[in-house]
């Protein structure tokens, strides 16, 4: 296949946070396979900054392991290695401190794009906006890339938003959701708006309801700490599957444009109505040889590692069809998809149950980025008519070849939007805040009452009431596979 990569802009990234965890799975490789692919133009620089004192030859040393041990074998030539890791440098800096940012300025060029990737902590945030400010290091056309979470509720994101706008105007700020950057997300925007054959079909008319699943096989991790202060709903509802949310519920934008789509995705989260608790179940993943409660070392933590919801939009494209959120940890498998299960024909001119079902398209994000939709066809043969169900499976892998497939992962992606100077995967602040707006309520009304999240088997499919919440609408779950 002709690679269509176009380069970008000569840039100066600035990662802080360059020796962290991100840096080393995410960031970092995925720069070096936009460099194999012909994306980054040779005067493009990469500097890692972090308070650990190294030298430039130590941080290259650190970069070549990383991007060996995360990145195909096939990309590793050893030539192309060599010249991506001259781009890089190191600056030791202390975002609360002084020391470093003279030197930082006295590294960045003039006439060339300016990056800040904040790969650190939240509570640094603001202290190196100020700092990117008096130090002159940022001009008016710099980019600054924040990561999650953005805020813990509501009243932090405002305070998070006003501080990054005393230093820099919205049009500089790229809030990343990686979820906005999988392939499969930007193809759900192609098929809806690209075709003719589903947008007349996509509203409470002929869609029954709509499933978004989240699901993750490992537990917490080292990352207990943070997770226990958060649980699904912050770390995973507020964020990604309310973004997977609105992609599938806004109306087409007049054009895909960052402020057009940002738009439409507002509009759907400001028509959320609040949801009921009858409506809302919360697990925690518990067994005798393996509990949440140990893995995040507090006996006594209320918090959700696993959270399924019906939620209602309020308006007419979506009124009476529900959209079911699940994510958990600790699942029987690890999937990210989108489900639209469409209603069933009103008239069967068939004898009964020949096996004719309802339509249902599904949106794989991962594993086998994809999608396939479910059509009834008669079953092959003599016998009379008996109808069944076969999927027209589009995995990219299959339809397009391995090579097309071979997609660039959503981190390194987004990093080439920012460069680019287009906000449209970004989150803009008004829609964060309209998020937590949303889900403050819930999460208040669970810490006000004292919720104890239901325990579910580690392995399993989440808590039974969570099966219990679709079987009350004679609705099901599509079914997780080991
Ligand atoms: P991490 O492994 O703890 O790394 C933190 C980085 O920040 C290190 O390079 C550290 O280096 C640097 N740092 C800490 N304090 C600093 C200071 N005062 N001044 C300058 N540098 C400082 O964290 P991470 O997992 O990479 O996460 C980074 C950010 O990405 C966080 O906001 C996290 O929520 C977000 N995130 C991470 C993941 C993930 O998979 N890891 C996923 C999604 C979002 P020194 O100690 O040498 O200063």
């Amino acid at each position: 296949m002709v690679s269509r990569v176009i380069p970008v802009d000569p840039f100066d990234l600035v990662i802080f946070g360059g020796t962290g965890d991100l840096a080393r799975r995410k960031i970092l490789p995925g720069l070096y396979r936009r460099f194999w692919d012909g994306q980054m133009p040779p005067e493009a620089r990469i500097i890692g900054a972090a308070r650990s004192e190294m030298d430039e030859a130590s941080y290259r040393a650190f970069v070549r392991d990383a991007v060996t041990e995360f990145v195909s074998k096939r990309k590793c030539d050893s030539e192309l290695l060599d010249q991506f890791i001259e781009r890089l440098s190191y600056v030791a800096v202390d975002a609360r401190g002084e020391d470093g940012w003279e030197q930082l300025a006295g590294m960045m060029r003039d006439g060339v794009v300016k990056a800040y990737y904040f790969s650190v902590g939240p509570s640094l945030f603001g202290d190196i906006a100020e700092r990117l400010h008096r130090f002159k290091i940022a001009d008016d056309d710099a980019r600054i890339v924040v990561e999650k979470p953005f805020g813990h509720n509501l009243e932090t994101a405002r305070a998070l938003n006003a501080t990054l706008a005393r230093h820099f105007d919205e049009t500089q700020i790229y809030r990343i959701d990686h979820y906005l950057g999988k392939e499969t997300v930007q193809n759900l925007m192609a098929v809806r708006f690209g075709n003719m054959l589903f947008e007349p079909l996509w509203n409470a008319q002929y869609v029954d309801h709509i499933q978004i699943t989240v699901a993750e096989t490992v537990g917490v991790g080292g990352r207990g700490d943070y997770y226990d202060r958060s649980g699904a709903m912050r770390d995973m509802v507020q964020n990604h599957l309310m973004q997977l949310l609105c992609l599938t519920a806004m109306e087409p934008p007049s054009k895909f444009d960052p402020d057009a789509v940002r738009d439409e995705k507002l509009k759907v989260i400001r028509a959320l109505e609040p949801v009921e608790p009858h409506d809302i179940v919360r697990g925690q993943y518990r067994s005798k040889d393996e509990s949440y409660l140990v893995d995040v070392e507090n006996k006594d933590s209320l918090t959700e590692s696993f959270v399924a919801m019906k939620v209602h939009i309020a308006n007419w494209r979506w009124n009476g069809t529900p959209f079911y959120l699940r994510t958990g940890k600790r699942m029987k498998e690890r999937v990210s998809e989108i489900v639209v299960r469409f209603k069933e024909p009103p008239h069967s001119i068939f004898e009964e149950d020949t096996g004719q079902s309802a339509n249902e398209l599904t949106i794989r994000l991962q594993p086998n980025e994809g999608m396939d939709l479910t059509v009834t066809i008669k079953e092959p043969g003599p016998g009379g008519m008996r109808l069944i169900d076969v999927p027209l499976d589009m995995t990219f892998a299959e339809a397009l070849g391995e090579e097309a497939a071979d997609v660039p992962d959503a981190y390194e992606r987004l990093i080439m939007d920012v460069i680019r100077g287009n906000q449209t995967l970004f989150m803009r602040g008004d829609e964060v805040e309209a998020a937590w707006a949303w889900t403050d309520p819930i999460i208040n009304g669970w810490e006000a009452r004292e919720d104890k999240p239901k325990p579910y088997e580690p392995g399993s499919t989440g808590p039974e009431e969570a099966l219990i919440l679709l079987h009350k609408d004679e609705r099901r779950w599509r079914e997780l596979r080991a």
